[in-house]
């Protein structure tokens, strides 16, 4: 059943429709006042948030390891119209959880620069148009060492420290 509603995505694929989105429309407006498509858009499909982590003593850690269900040559969810049904930790990306404290969104995510005031890093893919740039900044998990979850047993011992984080 739920091999059946795992997909294979193209990464391009969604940033090829940014053409019909306002020029630049990060820079005039707030999270709060952005479209549903600007607010995908804003996503540069790092595919850090669905890392595992955990939060000791108020601070949270990034594990290597990855959700089940992110492919992770993409980077992207395989389950993505489905995911909150199927994994019930797996958050929506809103205003709440990108405000929400101890920080778990990682620091380059572009929901989080945009909140405190930071703007978009010069390889985001509403800059460069090409998915690629991520992967090519070093900035997303492809080829990164990582570990799927599933054997995963102790996640204190998948801590991990990367500068991006
Ligand atoms: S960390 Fe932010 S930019 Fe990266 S995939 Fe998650 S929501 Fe998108
Ligand atoms: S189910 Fe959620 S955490 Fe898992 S890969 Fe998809 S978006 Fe990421």
């Amino acid at each position: 059943m739920i091999d059946d509603l795992q997909e294979e995505y193209d990464p391009q694929e969604r940033v090829n429709e940014f053409y019909k989105l306002e020029s630049e429309f990060w820079k005039h407006k707030r999270l709060e006042q952005m479209s549903k498509a600007e607010w995908e858009a804003l996503c540069d499909g790092c595919g850090k948030c669905c890392l595992n982590k955990i939060e000791i003593k108020g601070k949270v850690y990034f594990t290597n390891a990855y959700c089940r269900f992110l492919d992770c040559k993409s980077c992207l969810c395989k389950i993505y119209d489905h995911r909150f049904e199927i994994v019930k930790d797996c958050r929506d990306i809103n205003l709440e959880a990108v405000r929400e404290k101890p920080r778990w969104l990682p620091k380059t995510c572009a929901y989080w620069l945009l909140d405190n005031g930071y703007d978009l890093p010069s390889w985001h893919p509403l800059i460069t148009k090409q998915a690629a740039s991520v992967k090519e900044a070093q900035m997303s998990l492809s080829g990164r060492n990582l570990i799927n979850e599933t054997k995963v047993k102790d996640y204190e011992n998948y801590i991990v420290d990367w500068q991006d984080l």
